[in-house]
């Protein structure tokens, strides 16, 4: 039997980073992935495609609305959606090469196949024509990532009633599409199948879209998406759907109890993501489970069996690529003795619909029920003279600071290219800079970050130049 250092379970951003580093520091190592291709659900039916189907959408959006006011014209523009989908996959695919070669950069070794603990050392791997190889490891991580939950009277059938996952194989342009959940996987699927001109509706249970996020994101998000077409019902808990054959019917009602149906071509459930752990024998080990199914960790990311280790979506917590990552590293280095910290609370979210929008700290929501004071700082892109150049002028930055000693509390972003604006803040709101120390940097002119430039000047009491 073969005996490895450190073993990783599941092959996602969590699993893979964790891989690297593990061989990084000379650990013997293997991964573990049960399907035939490696990157978990960002790389194969998250982040990756999505961005790819949002990225070539945004393209033809643009030829559509907006090139004739930069002169370009042309005739007979037509969307090739079985190319739209194809370059999607070679993206992807693209992806999943990239990890093999890494795997074998790296001298990883490499099992497909489902795993499942035979007690806390020892690793059952059955691979798909049905034979087995079973693994000995000093340290296990397990990084299994989550698939989508649904709510009660709701059952997917992957056919006419789907997940993100389905949605994005679909390979054709649907007429109609009701959206259950206008969290991140609802707006961003929203915007994909608003843009190639099927009739979207979006049900979300709470006051505004984007929930978790500051609430003028969420609002200003509504407006413009509302603008674009999507039709949006906010304070609606769907409470059923059925197949109907050729197209599905959604059951919901409103605060005041009133009641109403839509039917549409497939409805997409997007109300969130639990974590995964079927047929891993945890009850051959010590590992516990939380009571809402992820697996308990110490902050150290250590379960209840000292050798085992838990990253990504299977812990809870923000379910972001970037985050597994971030704990991935620290948890290998952790085993090596080095001493990396994450800041849970410094980790960005970016929502990739256009424009973007891209948040880091607190939400004022966040200071208001903490009784923390705070400065805003707002500025618009509509005044900032790239964003007129580039015709980008929705949305706004937002920050909040301190206002005694000035630090940052939190950035929230809407507008164009927030996602990569928003990096700048995450420096600001790691090593605790002031607004004021943000604010008198030098900003090239004219981009787009000169609205961070802007709103950090607001918000540390002195007046913009430009407004
Ligand atoms: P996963 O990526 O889920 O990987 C877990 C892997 O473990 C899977 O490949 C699974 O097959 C494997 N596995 C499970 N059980 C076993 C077993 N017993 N044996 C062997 N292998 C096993 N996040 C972002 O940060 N940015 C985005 O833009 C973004 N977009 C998204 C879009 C969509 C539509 C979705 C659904 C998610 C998106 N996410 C995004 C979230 C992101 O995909 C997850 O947070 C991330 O993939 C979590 O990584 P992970 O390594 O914890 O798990
Ligand atoms: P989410 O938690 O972001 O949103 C789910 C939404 O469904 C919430 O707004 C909730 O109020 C709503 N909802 C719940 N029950 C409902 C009901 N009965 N009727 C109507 N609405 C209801 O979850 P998600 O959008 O499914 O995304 C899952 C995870 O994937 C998230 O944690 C997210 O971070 C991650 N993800 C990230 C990105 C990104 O980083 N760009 C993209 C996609 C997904």
């Amino acid at each position: 039997m073969e005996t490895f250092d450190i073993t990783v379970i599941g092959s996602g951003p969590g699993g893979y980073v964790a891989a690297i580093r593990s061989a990084q520091l000379g650990y013997k190592t293997a991964i573990i992935e049960k399907y035939n291709t490696l990157g978990g659900t960002c790389t194969n039916v998250g982040c990756i495609p999505t961005k790819a189907l949002l990225d070539s959408t945004h393209h033809y959006s643009d030829a559509l609305n907006s090139f004739g006011a930069h002169g370009i014209e042309y005739s007979n523009l037509r969307l090739n959606v079985e190319q739209l989908f194809k370059r999607k996959n070679e993206v992807v695919t693209k992806n999943t090469q990239g990890l093999d070669f890494l795997m074998r950069k790296n001298k990883i070794t490499v099992f497909h196949g489902s795993s499942s603990f035979v007690n806390n050392e020892t690793l059952k791997i059955v691979h798909d024509d049905k034979t087995e190889t079973v693994i000995n490891s000093d340290k296990f991580i397990i990084a299994t990532g989550s698939k989508p939950s649904t709510i009660p009277g709701i059952a997917i059938d992957k056919k006419r009633i789907i997940t993100s996952t389905e949605a994005l194989g679909l390979q054709e342009k649907p007429e109609s599409i009701v959206i259950i959940g206008g969290g991140v996987i609802g707006v961003e699927m929203a915007s994909i199948f608003n843009r190639i001109g099927t009739k979207v509706t979006i049900l979300e249970y709470a006051d505004n879209l984007i929930a978790t996020m500051d609430s003028e994101l969420g609002k200003a998000l509504t407006k413009i998406l509302t603008n674009e077409g999507v039709e949006i019902k906010l304070q609606q808990a769907v409470y059923k759907a059925e197949n109907l054959g050729n197209t599905a019917k959604v059951y919901f009602k409103n605060k005041q109890g009133e009641e109403q149906d839509l039917t549409a071509d497939y409805i997409l459930v997007a109300v969130g993501r639990k974590s995964y752990v079927n047929g891993l024998g945890l009850e051959n080990t010590n590992v516990e489970l939380n009571n809402n199914g992820t697996v308990k960790v110490n902050e150290l990311l250590q379960t209840t069996a000292s050798n085992i280790y838990a990253i990504g979506d299977v812990v809870g917590g923000a379910m972001l690529a970037h985050k597994a990552e971030e704990e991935a590293v620290f948890v290998v280095e952790r085993i090596n003795g080095q001493k990396p910290h994450i800041n849970y609370d410094r980790i960005p979210s970016v929502v990739y619909t256009w424009p973007e929008v891209a948040s880091v700290g607190a939400t004022e929501e966040q200071l208001k029920k903490q009784g923390v004071e705070y400065n805003i700082g707002k500025f618009p892109f509509a005044v900032n003279a790239r964003a007129r150049a580039g015709m980008e002028t929705e949305g706004f930055v937002k920050v909040l600071s301190d206002p005694k000693y000035g630090e940052l509390l939190g950035v929230h972003i809407i507008g164009a290219r927030a996602a990569d604006l928003i990096a700048q803040a995450v420096v600001g709101l790691e090593y605790e800079v002031t607004a004021n120390d943000m604010a008198i940097m030098s900003y090239a002119h004219p981009t787009y970050s000169e609205v961070m430039k802007e709103a950090y000047t607001i918000a540390s009491g002195k007046p913009s130049l430009n407004i």
